[in-house]
């Protein structure tokens, strides 16, 4: 069965009523026959009917044996995070995403857990600085805001020779492009926040995992802390998830024509986006991904980031606005935004110049968002903004 196909026919008509859309079960709690006798469900925060539709959905698509719903994407990495202990490392990809890096440093660290960040485009980098006291490794890939592509298959056979478990957040690509248990990785994360509701209405968090054991464990770990997804958001994301093909899809070719345009542009100076042949990891995307996506990140040669605020704010389609990944396109200035909360020396390292912009492709016609960017980008080229923007 074909993908769009199979998504469509994962999701169950109600057995009670023949309802074509799965019903909300808005309850705390079941009525049980006898104490411990029930029919599958006995109190909302273990597990919900609604909440279970969305949770089998996504370990459907991304070929896992477990999914579980969250209030957010950062509850779901929460959740994994709370698989370690004191003394346990992490080893991360340099340019995590800001919020994530963020739990990582001021909670998880104050707890005795150490990370490691790496770019881990470079295998060499990962070989060097895994160890036996790697417990997980966290990959992003394509990363945000610069789109970096790490080798999933590569990477998990490094890291399963030490033991440590590979952890994906595969928000940007989504299960539309990319399957990482497919390449070797033990647990997705999502922020279902982008691709996933794609329809920018909600906050929520998926995972997956890999194996029983491992979804056992973090289905404990979701039920000992409570952090779930209510079951009105559960629909939300069920229908958000029926059109994620026939979405990411257009968002990819548009993405494509977009990064082409930018890059033929006298005004821009780097363009990243996976799909270009100059990417450095074009190849690797190539195989690794099934579309380049609707992502596209890229600085002006007019080079400061005054000039790139300005640009933000006169684009008319691409709204200025946090997130991504829904119907409609956004733009925004990952320094003073997404990223703020990274010092600015680990920011730059990461390739996050304060010029760069982001852009999100939403559905859109491509020639439609070609005309907002070239006009805004004649606006800011001929106001010449030469003032330096105050970090
Ligand atoms: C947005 C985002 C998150 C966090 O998700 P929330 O739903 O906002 O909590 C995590 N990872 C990536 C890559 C994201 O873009």
């Amino acid at each position: 069965m074909q993908e769009a196909t199979k998504i469509i026919h994962s999701i169950p008509v109600d057995p009670q009523t023949g309802s074509i859309s799965v019903p909300i079960y808005q309850t705390a709690t079941f009525v049980q026959e006898a104490p411990g006798v029930n029919k599958g469900f006995d109190y909302a925060r273990s597990n919900n009917p609604t909440r279970q539709v969305l949770e089998n959905l996504i370990a459907k698509l991304e070929n896992g044996h477990r999914g579980l719903a969250f209030a957010s994407g950062l509850a779901a990495i929460d959740t994994v995070l709370k698989l370690l202990k004191t003394g346990d490392e992490i080893l991360a990809v340099d340019d995590l995403y800001g919020g994530a890096f963020r739990l990582f440093t001021q909670v998880y660290e104050k707890f005795g857990i150490k990370i490691r960040y790496v770019d881990t485009t470079e295998i060499q980098n990962v070989t060097e600085a895994i160890s036996t006291r790697t417990k997980l490794v966290w990959l992003e890939t394509p990363t945000n805001p610069t789109l970096k592509i790490s080798d999933i298959k590569a990477i998990s056979r490094i890291a399963h020779q030490y033991k440590a478990l590979v952890v994906v957040d595969n928000t940007f690509a989504s299960p539309a492009l990319q399957r990482p248990l497919d390449l070797g990785a033990d647990i997705v994360v999502h922020s279902a926040t982008k691709y996933l509701g794609g329809h920018s209405d909600l906050i929520a968090g998926l995972l997956v995992a890999r194996d029983e054991t491992l979804g056992d464990r973090l289905k404990f770990l979701q039920n000992a802390a409570g952090n779930i997804l209510a079951p009105f958001d559960s629909w939300l994301t069920i229908r958000g998830i029926e059109t994620l093909p026939l979405r990411v899809e257009k968002q990819s070719r548009s993405g494509l024509k977009v990064a082409q345009f930018l890059l033929q542009s006298d005004l821009v100076d780097k363009v990243h986006y996976p799909g270009l042949p100059s990417h450095k990891n074009y190849e690797l995307a190539k195989r690794q991904q099934k579309h380049f996506g609707g992502i596209i990140s890229f600085s002006l040669k007019d080079d400061n980031a005054y000039s790139a605020v300005k640009f933000t704010q006169a684009t008319k389609l691409f709204k200025l606005a946090e997130s991504l990944g829904g119907v409609k396109s956004l733009v925004c200035h990952p320094a003073s935004m997404t990223h703020k909360s990274t010092p600015v020396d680990i920011r730059r390292a990461a390739g996050i110049q304060d010029s760069l912009i982001r852009l999100s492709c939403g559905i859109e016609d491509a020639e439609d968002l070609i005309d907002d960017l070239d006009q805004a980008l004649q606006l800011i080229h001929q106001k010449k903004y030469a003032v330096s923007f105050a970090n």
